[in-house]
């Protein structure tokens, strides 16, 4: 080896040398503060469980349209609760951005920190594009993009003020694939596809990993309970697993995406669709 080559290799073993050290048991999160918007139900009430089972205090919101929305709430709080964790929930609307910044001071310290955020509250309003209001249009954008760049920009000062913080957007498949009458709903989940990316470039020097996971149709969910039996069964025809998934299916994967197991990965959406997308 020249001097020349010696210098350079010296170089990169101090370069190696301030690296983090690996996490000890990359999958515990215990002792985490976790947020997730729309936790009441389907989706979002899996993730909280999961945090929750793997040692996370967690906060969640729901948008509150009646007494079932409360006591799906108070059901996913006393299922979270179970395992023995701080566990606060509240009604509060994400397309208030004041509302998304008061959320998170307050979660913060009910649960004595907070280095987790899921963006998860969705909603639909489907119908042909040239039918569709632009209140329609505006509902399904304000809610499933606004609100998560909401709260991504609520967490930031935080997650850069402690070099840590792991954030997952819900996108979707139709993220990437049309389907008729989903224009507000594609636009908006592609949309998170770019915050995503945008966010892991701007927080990714202060430690913070950004991704997103796009899952396929979901069983059991009030979203998909809207959605017409033929275009389920062509779903579960176009998965390459020949099923459709589980709110479970999603919360597992967000779960990884949560934890030091996936210290190294920023910036990406993950499909978690049984092969729809292939
Ligand atoms: P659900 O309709 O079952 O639950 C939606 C949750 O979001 C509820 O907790 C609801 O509260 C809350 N919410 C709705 N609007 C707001 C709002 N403005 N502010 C705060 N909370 C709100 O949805 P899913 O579990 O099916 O979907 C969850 C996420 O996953 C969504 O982003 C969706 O787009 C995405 N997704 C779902 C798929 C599926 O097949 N189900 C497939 C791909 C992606 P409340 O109960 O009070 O209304």
């Amino acid at each position: 080896m020249n001097t020349g080559e010696k210098e350079a290799t010296g170089h990169l073993l101090d370069a190696l040398a301030t690296e983090p050290e690996p996490a000890t048991e990359p999958s515990s999160l215990e002792g985490r503060g976790a947020l997730v918007t729309g936790g009441s139900r389907g989706i979002g009430r899996a993730v909280v469980v999961a945090l929750a089972q793997s040692g996370a205090n967690v906060a969640f919101n729901y948008l509150d349209t009646g007494p079932e929305s409360r006591q799906s709430a108070a059901e996913t709080k006393d299922e979270a609760c179970a395992q023995g964790v701080e566990v606060f929930a509240s009604a509060g609307d994400v397309r208030d951005a004041a509302a998304a910044e008061d959320f998170v001071d307050e979660a913060r310290g009910r649960l004595g920190g907070l280095h987790i955020l899921v963006n998860n509250a969705g909603v639909g309003r489907d119908r042909a594009l040239w039918h569709m209001t632009p209140e329609e249009w505006r509902t399904v954008i304000d809610t499933n993009l606004s609100g998560a760049f909401y709260f991504i920009r609520a967490v930031a000062p935080l997650f850069r003020a402690q070099q840590f913080g792991k954030i997952v957007n819900i996108s979707s498949v139709h993220g990437f694939c049309a389907e008729f009458g989903l224009a507000n709903y594609c636009s908006s989940k592609a949309g998170l596809a770019g915050l995503t990316r945008s966010a892991a470039t701007e927080l990714g020097p202060s430690n913070v990993n950004v991704n997103a996971v796009a899952p396929g149709y979901i069983r059991t969910t009030e979203l998909t309970a809207r959605v017409p039996a033929e275009i389920m069964d062509r779903a579960r025809e176009r998965s390459v697993l020949g099923r459709l998934g589980d709110p479970q299916d999603v919360a597992s994967v967000v779960l990884f995406l949560c934890s030091e197991a996936a210290r190294h990965v920023t910036g990406v959406v993950l499909p978690v669709d049984g092969g729809y997308l292939v």
